[in-house]
């Protein structure tokens, strides 16, 4: 089979929707680019209507979200939320908005779970499906965080091995899908595709500064515009190569694993302080540690102690994945390959994927 000839009948056979086709329910969030609502369809018996889809009404951003949310159907599907439809909606007002809809994958998001005081225990619940008998302690919780990283670095993989840079990774746009009982990323708003020069200039001020990394350009300031569609479906494999832009997001990933190992550093508050410290460090994480080892209280001490255990391979990760340098963080992909995710880990079901 073709794979125009497989796109053209995808394409048919997919169903289009439009405004009316949609009831709303409950807000679930909204941005300074779009407001985001639990829905339903409208052709469903109110009974069946239990917003079972997700819908976003996007501003100027909204048509390369959609088109992001494409390319990753087609090409990494199983590392973002299952994503149904987008269209431009131009009925009710004089500018239009972009209407993205994806499937309702779950009630939590990491940020959601991470401000329990259970964590990490509630996330193993809900990976396994049951409450786990057994107890409890540093082990059990490497091991779960240990999973969730794992499922954060193989979805970002994805992304990355397909040319997408999300740019806004953080637990807010981590969320869990009930369906496979995984980890997904969401919000491709802010996301670039280097292969073919979609949102090539990186929009800063887009960029959630508690977890973006010390570079402020993704691209080298070398190369100032984006070059037309061909000409950079050409250059992006080097450009790629020479600027290694997807490491913007594994510094972003390597704050989701400090978070997840020291409670201190879950709350905004925490996590700016945190920023800080660290810039003052000259972006060192041993530096870091250095300074605030020696008076760490009992929260800290046990973070470190985490982190310490099977000699201290998920600090040498944490380390590799947070460096000032973006050519000296590791890659998603040799993250994965990483000694820290050898042992068993939660037996999840990612394996279904
Ligand atoms: P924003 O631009 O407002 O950050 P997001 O795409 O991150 O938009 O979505 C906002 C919130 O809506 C998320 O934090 C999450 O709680 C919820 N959400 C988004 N997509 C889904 C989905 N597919 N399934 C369930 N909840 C979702
Ligand atoms: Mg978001």
């Amino acid at each position: 089979f073709d794979m125009f000839v497989l796109a053209f009948v995808e394409r048919v056979f997919r169903p289009t929707y439009r405004k009316d086709d949609f009831v709303l329910g409950k807000k679930l969030g909204e941005g300074a680019f779009g407001v985001v609502y639990r829905v339903s369809l409208a052709n469903k018996p109110a009974s069946k209507r239990e917003g079972d889809l997700v819908l976003k009404k996007a501003t100027e951003y909204g048509a390369v979200e959609i088109w992001m949310n494409e390319r990753v159907r087609r090409a990494c599907a199983n590392s973002c939320a299952d994503f149904v439809y987008g269209f431009l909606e131009s009925s009710s007002k004089k500018r239009g908005e972009y209407w993205l809809v994806w499937r309702f994958e779950g009630e939590a998001t990491l940020a959601d779970l991470m401000q329990s005081k259970e964590f990490p225990y509630n996330v193993e619940t809900m990976i396994l499906g049951e409450v786990q008998d057994l107890p409890k302690g540093l082990e059990r919780e490497n091991k779960i965080i240990q999973t969730v990283m794992r499922q954060v670095l193989f979805a970002l993989d994805g992304l990355h091995s397909t040319g997408i840079v999300h740019r806004d990774i953080k637990p807010q746009n981590v969320i869990f899908s009930e369906g496979s009982r995984t980890f997904k990323i969401i919000d491709l708003g802010a996301a670039a595709d280097l292969r073919v020069g979609i949102n090539y200039i990186p929009k800063e001020f887009l960029l959630d500064p508690r977890y973006a990394a010390p570079e402020q350009y993704i691209m080298s300031t070398q190369t100032p515009s984006a070059p037309s569609a061909p000409v950079a479906a050409a250059l992006s494999p080097v450009l790629w190569q020479m600027n290694l832009p997807d490491r913007f997001d594994i510094y972003s990933a390597g704050l989701i694993f400090l978070q997840m190992a020291f409670p201190a550093l879950r709350s905004d508050n925490g996590l700016i302080q945190f920023n800080r410290q660290l810039k003052r460090c000259g972006y060192d994480l041993e530096a870091w540690r250095k300074s605030v080892e020696p008076r760490a209280g009992a929260d800290l001490r046990r973070g470190f102690e985490l982190l310490d255990l099977d000699g201290g391979i998920g600090w040498e990760l944490l380390t590799s994945m947070v460096r000032y340098k973006a050519r000296q963080r590791i890659s998603a992909k040799a993250a994965l390959a990483y000694p820290y995710f050898d042992s068993e880990g939660l037996l999840d079901l990612s394996f279904m994927q």
